[in-house]
């Protein structure tokens, strides 16, 4: 039997996985939930059902226990690697979105007057057909887009109805996710991606990064161990995150001067010979020009920038030499040089090249690059290929540093009027990206703006037509290939039968637009044939997967000390690289400052993830913000210091304001809060009525951040901003 096959003993065994997550997440909440759904007799008619989380893009695999149609309860699921037993409180709490009194229930359209009235599925695709006919033949297909942040149907059916219908234009959230990463990365080593082996590590640096806020079970645990290993976590970040418990030190930083600390670091490894000489003489490109100019980032240099102590960087840079190869600067991802400031893609790079100087990539603890499996070839007869597609993605020729299509630009495209027509599926644009008034007014140039979602959001408001999609636990979806140590394929089985009748999974919902639209031949298979077809592409079947819920690969499991093979034009570790100098940036990377800076009577706002909520996504489920109210968690984090500036105490309300927006919110006083900046939540600050729960709680962090692209790679930068403080009625 399969380690991960469905029995009673596990039935029994993953009550004690959720009550030890719920003390993990500090769910009080849940067991309370879990009684209220006890359904007498349910041991009789206990339905199993292995589905993925929806909760945020990681997809923990879990398995769902229901009898009578009721969902009873949730056990991440062993065998899948980033859950390994577990779930965290959001995807508990995320199972409610199912029951949500808010969902969408019908196609709606928006009337003359602004208000959206329900029609039937037949005319919404017949009309939004015969739109998309008359943009696409008075300005081409490349003025139609989709912006999605597609589960793994998604992935697959999106981009081949874009594809069918002869667009490139496909964007997901990388802009405000990943874009300054991935891209800064590639320039070094020609791949956009690594992991940190935290668990096995010596030493771990976060840089703007909070495991325990982001709060991916597996993640969490590989901490939790490297804690107990006596493993060193040092956390680089304005504020001292939730990641607290686990951190051998908190390293307060001046925000966005990540990239000075990291050129010191550097600086001083080389500077006294503790650097991997093999590694770099064998491996590195462009040492002695890139040293040239990092050997005048003295520690002493940055503690101005930084306002981290020389002495402090010193000695950070001596823990990593001795702890090397087992050590790294974990790879971040919305955090410092994931895609917050002008010079994210530039740190980015300063990191990728600090790691080298560990010689620790594909190390144990060290960083590593883990494998992704593919499918197979499918049969052609019966899965017709799309014609490729020649043009790139609108936007690409003007952010050649990023690894992908960047929707901000598919904002700028439609402000321009170059874009015509976009469809957004499982996307909140326009909450979730700097300055959403502005981002709604782009959507309000299109000429066709459809959205499909299961509530209404901050862009659905702006669509001409909303297409209500049924919850992840009313839906099956094509299976998920996984990379990761071991890579893995895992399955989102349908848990629960459709609650809203009128609602419709993506797969069908896809299938039917390109039906409408003339391109319904890419489309002759159903959801059951294509996820079958996938399987056997590599030699696994449906029923397999069903049964198990995660195949894991071990076969293409990583190894330790295997050497990455570097897709730079040389097949070196890029040091410098000329591709950056068309953007204004140096061949070895400078140091850059932030594009703001705040006056000494201003303060930049950061914003980051809560461990109860995924960014807007989960705001709008009750018992999440249940869980926000009760323990005020939208409020604005200040130093004391600064709470002394200002004149105000724990609890006050304050009015935080710039030229983009004024609000009023209640400050949590904390020394865990530096005096350079003020945190807020990334998540709250709902505008849209008809989020009964989220509506009007906390104030939205984008409403103070102009729209901006990073040049050359892309990213959002959400944390170039200022904002001035004043105590209500002072
Ligand atoms: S990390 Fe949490 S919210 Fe995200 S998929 Fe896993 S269980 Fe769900």
């Amino acid at each position: 039997m399969s380690e991960n096959a469905l029995t009673r003993r596990s039935f029994l065994a993953g009550t004690a996985g959720v009550a030890s997550l719920a003390a993990v997440g500090g769910f009080a909440g849940f067991n309370a939930w879990e009684n209220a759904q006890a359904v007498e007799g349910a041991e009789k008619d206990l339905r199993l059902v292995h589905s993925l989380c929806n909760g945020c893009s990681s997809k923990c695999g879990f398995t769902a226990y229901t009898s009578k149609g009721k969902l009873l309860k949730q056990i991440g699921d062993l065998a899948h690697n980033d859950a390994q037993g577990k779930l965290c409180a959001r995807g508990y709490g995320f199972a409610n979105i199912a029951f949500s009194k808010d969902r969408l229930t019908d196609p709606l359209k928006r009337n003359d007057k602004g208000q959206f009235e329900k029609i039937s599925w037949d005319q919404a695709y017949a009309e939004i057909a015969d739109k998309l006919k008359e943009i696409i033949d008075g300005s081409g297909v490349e003025s139609v887009a989709l912006v999605h942040d597609p589960r793994p149907s998604g992935s697959y059916y999106g981009p081949r109805f874009m594809n069918a219908l002869g667009s490139a234009n496909i964007y997901t959230h990388g802009a405000a996710c990943y874009a300054s990463r991935k891209g800064g990365f590639k320039q070094v080593l020609g791949y956009g991606d690594w992991t940190s082996d935290v668990e096995n590590s010596k030493m771990t640096m976060f840089i703007g990064r909070s495991y325990a806020d982001g709060i991916k079970p597996s993640q969490l645990m590989s901490l939790q161990r490297a804690h107990e290993n006596g493993s060193k976590i040092v956390l680089v970040d304005p504020r001292c995150n939730n990641t607290r418990p686990f951190a051998t030190e908190w390293v307060p930083i001046k925000p966005g001067t990540d990239m000075a600390l990291v050129l010191a670091m550097s600086c001083e490894l080389v500077r006294t010979g503790n650097y991997d000489k093999d590694y770099v003489e064998a491996n590195v490109e462009g040492f002695d020009q890139w040293w040239d100019y990092t050997r005048t980032c003295t520690p002493e240099w940055a503690e101005e920038i930084t306002g981290v102590p020389a002495d402090t960087i010193c000695r950070l840079a001596a823990d990593f030499a001795e702890a090397a190869p087992a050590a790294s600067i974990e790879a971040s991802w919305r955090a410092a040089f994931g895609c917050m400031y002008t010079n994210s893609g530039e740190t980015a790079r300063t990191v990728a090249i600090f790691n080298t100087l560990l010689g620790c990539w594909n190390q144990k603890g060290g960083a590593i690059f883990t494998p992704k499996p593919k499918w197979g070839d499918l049969d052609k007869s019966k899965f017709k290929s799309v014609p490729k597609v020649e043009a790139k993605p609108y936007g690409n020729s003007e952010l050649k540093l990023g690894t992908e299509s960047n929707c901000l630009m598919a904002a700028e495209g439609a402000r321009k009027g170059d874009l015509k027509a976009m469809f957004f599926y499982n996307s909140n644009m326009v909450a979730g990206y700097q300055n959403p008034k502005y981002l709604g007014e782009c959507l309000d140039n299109l000429d066709l703006c459809v959205v499909i979602d299961v509530q209404m959001s901050e862009t659905a408001q702006h669509a001409h037509y909303i297409l209500p999609e049924c919850s992840y636990l009313e839906r099956a979806e094509a299976p998920q290939l996984n990379g990761g140590m071991i890579p893995s394929i895992s399955l989102r089985d349908q848990v629960l039968d459709v609650i809203h009748p009128n609602t419709r999974s993506c797969d069908k919902i896809y299938t039917e637009l390109a039906e409408a639209c003339g391109v319904g031949e890419y489309f002759q298979f159903t959801l059951e044939e294509l996820s079958d077809a996938q399987l056997k592409s590599i030699g696994r079947s449906l029923d397999e997967l069903r049964r198990v819920g995660t195949i894991n690969l071990h076969d293409q499991a990583f190894k330790y000390g295997t050497k990455p093979k570097f897709s730079t034009d040389s097949g070196k570790i890029k040091f410098c690289n000329d591709a950056v100098l068309e953007y204004g940036y140096s061949a070895a990377p400078h140091w850059a400052e932030p594009s703001v800076a705040p006056n000494t009577d201003e303060y930049r706002l950061i914003a980051g993830k809560q461990s109860v909520q995924s960014h807007n996504q989960t705001v709008n489920v009750g018992t999440l913000m249940d869980i926000s109210k009760e323990y005020g968690l939208e409020r604005l984090w200040i130093n004391p210091a600064v709470a002394e500036k200002i004149g105000v105490k724990d609890g006050d309300t304050v009015e935080m304001s710039n030229a983009l927006h004024t609000g009023k919110i209640k400050v949590k006083v904390t020394e865990r809060m530096s005096p350079w900046a003020v945190y807020m939540p990334s998540h709250y600050g709902c505008s849209v009525k008809e989020q009964t729960n989220a509506y009007n709680f906390g104030l939205r962090a984008m409403d103070f951040t102009e729209f901006r692209i990073e040049p050359g790679y892309g990213g959002s930068c959400n944390h170039e901003n200022s904002v001035k403080l004043k105590k209500v009625n002072a």
